[in-house]
């Protein structure tokens, strides 16, 4: 189905700028930029860039160059998470008012010895809820999960249901490295920038459920989620960011438009490929997978 205009549409782009976007980001870059576009709505663009020691200051510009190459407008200043650090703050203050959460004084090894969440880190037993053993320093801070399964319907991917509690258990909103976790800032940057509607890489569906659980707690809206199939090599790797980086080239735009079920003609020209996409742009198009793997010297599926 087609979509239908909707001029409240706000969406975003929200790339970490630790290297230039591989190709799977700029699929997903393309996806989210249509989605908003064909619905006549925002788009705005925002830099992860919380994880200080992996931020690249040249990343960013890159990525600014990626888009400008590609014909990619955003709308407004882009935003910086680093510089919205009184924001998550505030978050982290309303949960502890409320006691959804606690320090957590167990080190990353005492955490990988047990089972595996969706993402690859250990499922957290709960250990230090009630308080950790004396003689243990406090170093990060977790927030308290439910049993109950948090479920939404991805609006390509269909239904997705979790217990966050036990596939993942709780998990960390502040750092052991005095940074704040993903998870709390990407909800927090949502619903502020009021973002109605989230198209991201299917490798963030796992973690869904997480920013689904810290807006029921912080009172938020909850967007709409799409989220779109990651490119990943023929032996099922992730692609890396300086080997696979994409240039922003109408061959990189075409390639991109293919993965996304969107193969523009052959008459289509250069200059016009963004403009046939989005009256095209149909997400019922998109396969319905999580991962397709690319040949990455031609990268097309
Ligand atoms: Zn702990």
């Amino acid at each position: 189905m087609p979509l239908q205009p909707d001029p409240s549409y706000v969406g975003r782009f929200a790339p970490s700028p630790t290297g230039p976007l591989h190709f799977g980001s700029f699929v997903a870059a393309i996806a989210s930029w249509l989605d908003a576009r064909a619905a006549g709505g925002r788009w705005l663009l925002r830099m992860e860039d919380l994880d200080r020691p992996r931020v690249k200051s040249e990343a960013a510009d890159r990525i600014l160059a990626q888009f400008d190459a590609a014909g990619l407008h955003w709308d407004g200043e882009v935003s910086w998470q680093s510089r919205r650090l009184d924001l998550y703050r505030e978050a982290l203050e309303r949960l502890a008012s409320m006691e959804a959460t606690y320090w957590c004084a167990c080190t990353r090894k005492e955490i990988a010895d047990s089972a595996i969440t969706p993402d690859g880190a250990g499922v957290y037993a709960g250990t230090c809820r009630g308080g950790f053993a004396r003689g243990k320093s406090p170093r990060a801070i977790r927030v308290r999960t439910k049993a109950e399964a948090i479920a939404f319907v991805d609006r390509l991917q269909g239904p997705v249901e979790q217990s966050v509690e036990r596939e993942v258990g709780d998990f960390v909103v502040f750092r052991a490295d005095n940074t704040f976790a993903y998870q709390l800032a990407v909800v927090v940057d949502d619903a502020e920038q009021g973002i109605t509607d989230v198209v991201r890489g299917a490798d963030l569906i796992d973690s869904t459920p997480r920013q689904i659980h810290l807006q029921r707690l912080l009172g938020l809206p909850a967007p709409r989620y799409l989220h779109v199939p990651v490119a990943v090599t023929a032996a099922g790797e992730k692609l890396s960011k300086q080997k696979d980086a994409a240039e922003g080239s109408s061959r990189d735009l075409r390639a991109a438009l293919a993965f996304l079920g969107h193969a523009a003609p052959a008459d289509v020209a250069d200059g016009d490929l963004l403009l046939w996409a989005r009256g095209a742009w149909d997400p019922s198009a998109i396969p319905r997978r999580r991962t397709i793997s690319v040949n990455a010297a031609a990268r097309s599926p």
